[in-house]
């Protein structure tokens, strides 16, 4: 049996009553474990700003956790941007999840607020200058659609750590072979930074194959026929994120970020296959 991994959650803050209640619940089915960390997302555009301030003032307050707090430079000026993360800090947070983020909908490209972060890298340089936090970024193993080309995630990834990250934590994929490829990129590239691989347990297949293609996340054909044939969708999904950890684990892998989506039945059954209590 290998050794258990290392395991940290990222969690959506509640953006009505009914997502309370699916918060609540996640927290009910998670909340006996000891996760390395968790992570609170900033909604995309900025807009569950004071949502996120308050899941992780709570999160930090009643269940003990060490909570990465995610923010963006969408929508708001440094000063504000800045502000945010002393907010975080003034509520126990000592960990953000510093990123570019997306433009909010309709806009097709993200352009700089006014008098805001026009990057990851001038944000985590602003924070990392704060001395008040641990900063975490994402990575790509698989293209962002915003990679020039093959090999800028991975210089970028690199200007990131030298602007002060700490840890990087990738985007989902199902291929464990896109996530050796890359570590083997970014060790040649010479980044020393820990990467933590993202896992995302598929809790629908039609859903999956929509935000897979916005993300530019291959899906390995062998999974199109499983799902197909398969009458027990939660056991497959079970199964496949079983393997795919088990094989991140024996080729050195030690910690594993759970995207639950607030979801955590599927999450909560792979981490107890993998030997995590
Ligand atoms: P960056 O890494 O800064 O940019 C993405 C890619 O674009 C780079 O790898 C690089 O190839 C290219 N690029 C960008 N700028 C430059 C430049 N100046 N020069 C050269 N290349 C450049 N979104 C949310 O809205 N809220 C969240 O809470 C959230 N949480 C996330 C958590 C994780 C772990 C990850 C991986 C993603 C998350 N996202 C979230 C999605 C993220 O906001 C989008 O993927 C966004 O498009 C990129 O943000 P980033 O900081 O990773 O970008």
């Amino acid at each position: 049996m290998t050794k258990a991994p290392k395991i940290s959650f990222e969690f959506f803050p509640p953006k009505d009553i009914e997502a309370c209640f699916s918060l609540f619940e996640t927290l009910q089915v998670l909340g006996d474990m000891a996760p390395e960390f968790v992570s609170v997302t900033y909604g995309a555009g900025g807009t569950t700003r004071e949502l996120t301030h308050d899941a992780v003032a709570l999160l930090t307050r009643k269940y003990g956790w060490n909570v990465a707090a995610h923010l963006t430079c969408v929508n708001a000026t440094r000063e504000e941007t800045l502000a945010i993360a002393k907010s975080y800090k003034s509520v126990g947070v000592n960990e953000i999840v510093a990123l570019r983020g997306d433009p909010p909908k309709g806009q097709g490209k993200f352009t700089p607020a006014e008098g805001g972060f026009a990057t990851s890298v001038e944000l985590i340089a602003a924070l990392k200058a704060t001395g008040d936090f641990k900063i975490r970024v994402g990575a790509y193993p698989d293209p962002h659609p915003d990679a020039a080309d093959e090999t800028s995630d991975i210089t970028w990834l690199k200007q990131k750590f030298e602007a002060g990250a700490d840890s990087a934590i990738t985007q989902f994929f199902f291929e464990p072979e896109d996530f050796f490829r890359f570590r083997d990129r970014c060790a040649r590239a010479g980044i020393t930074g820990e990467i933590i691989p993202g896992i995302l347990p598929i809790t629908s297949w039609k859903g999956i194959q929509r935000f897979a293609a916005s993300c530019g996340t291959p899906i390995p054909i062998s999974y199109e026929a499983a799902f197909e044939h398969s009458q027990d969708h939660h056991k497959l999904s079970v199964d496949l994120c079983t393997k795919l950890c088990e094989k991140l684990i024996a080729e050195g892998v030690e910690d594993l970020h759970f995207y639950t989506l607030n979801r955590p039945t599927l999450t909560k059954a792979v981490c107890a296959n993998l030997g995590v209590a």
